[in-house]
């Protein structure tokens, strides 16, 4: 297998084959397209890399420091240590160790200090208590976390590492649930609220498959530790993943099919739901939320 430029082929996509050269070009490139093509980045941003130390985060942050680099644009890095023993501490390092060879900023918070318990203390009681798995109360307690220090640290832009197989996965997990309006805050400038409270989070690896991140860490040499997780088993996205992955390696192009499929009734879900929910302020916390009280808060007084 050969690449068009002669060279001995490391990778074969949809596109063809590719050398190591090209191979890392073209995911290079497909990322600055899409930074350009959906205005992810611009000058006078301040930029917030969420990253976990995983391959997806530091592809993300290795480009987007590039790229930011290159435009005299600031950025930082920022970790949310959930407490995972066995996992989390293993990434954090990975990722202190790359942030120091990187020069870039790194801030870390934690479940901890923020909400008085890791997710490994909560974790039984949430499940046997109030049937909440642990991805549950991670995505909500992680995403209150990065957009409350992105804000206080001053950025105007959250960067994540979502790739397009977790975009496929969003996607078809939504429509599984009937959760059609979840979809319209997917793409990549995620959201449907203008709220100036929510820091705005973007995508730069949407059109980079989950393969191409874990080559291009693998060729850049990236020290990297591919454990997953403990916790993924127990979760809806696990399944779409492991059934997706089966599609894919039967039907190549089908993750690929879903995203652009999904972009093109985007607009329409956008214009269908955007607007449609009203913000009330959450009367602990005073971040924007749709009843008295915000999820965080409401889930870390169910778990204290
Ligand atoms: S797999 Fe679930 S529990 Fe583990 S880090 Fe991801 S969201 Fe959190
Ligand atoms: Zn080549
Ligand atoms: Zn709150």
């Amino acid at each position: 297998m050969e690449c068009a430029c002669g060279k001995k082929a490391v990778y074969k996509g949809q596109g063809g084959a590719l050398c190591q050269t090209h191979f890392l070009d073209s995911v290079e490139k497909k990322v600055e397209r899409t930074i350009h093509e959906y205005g992810l980045i611009k000058k006078g941003d301040t930029v917030c890399v969420a990253a976990s130390g995983g391959k997806d985060s530091l592809v993300v942050l290795f480009l987007v420091n590039n790229y930011c680099s290159s435009h005299d644009i600031p950025l930082f890095a920022l970790a949310v240590d959930e407490g995972i023993e066995g996992y989390r501490e293993h990434t954090l390092t990975d990722l202190k160790t790359f942030c120091e060879k990187g020069k870039i900023a790194l801030h870390v918070v934690s479940f901890k200090e923020s909400y008085g318990k890791t997710l490994d203390e909560i974790h039984e009681k949430a499940l046997k208590q109030f049937n909440k798995k642990p991805c549950t109360v991670c995505g909500v307690f992680r995403r209150t976390s990065l957009n409350r220090k992105a804000k206080e640290l001053g950025a105007t832009k959250l960067i994540t590492g979502h790739n397009l197989d977790d975009e496929s996965q969003s996607f078809l997990m939504n429509v599984l649930l009937g959760n059609m309006s979840h979809n319209a805050s997917l793409g990549p400038v995620t959201g449907l609220s203008d709220n100036e409270s929510f820091v705005p989070r973007v995508k730069p690896l949407y059109f980079v498959t989950e393969k191409e991140t874990r080559l291009y860490c693998f060729l850049k040499g990236f020290k990297i530790d591919f454990a997953e997780c403990p916790n993924v088993h127990l979760s809806f996205r696990s399944r779409v993943r492991d059934w997706l992955n089966q599609m894919e390696s039967e039907f190549p192009g089908v993750k690929n099919s879903v995203v652009n499929a999904f972009l093109s009734i985007l607009p329409d879900l956008k214009s269908k739901y955007k607007g449609k929910k009203e913000f009330k302020t959450c009367e602990r916390c005073g971040d924007p939320c749709s009843g008295d009280v915000c999820n965080a808060c409401k889930l870390e007084e169910q778990l204290s």
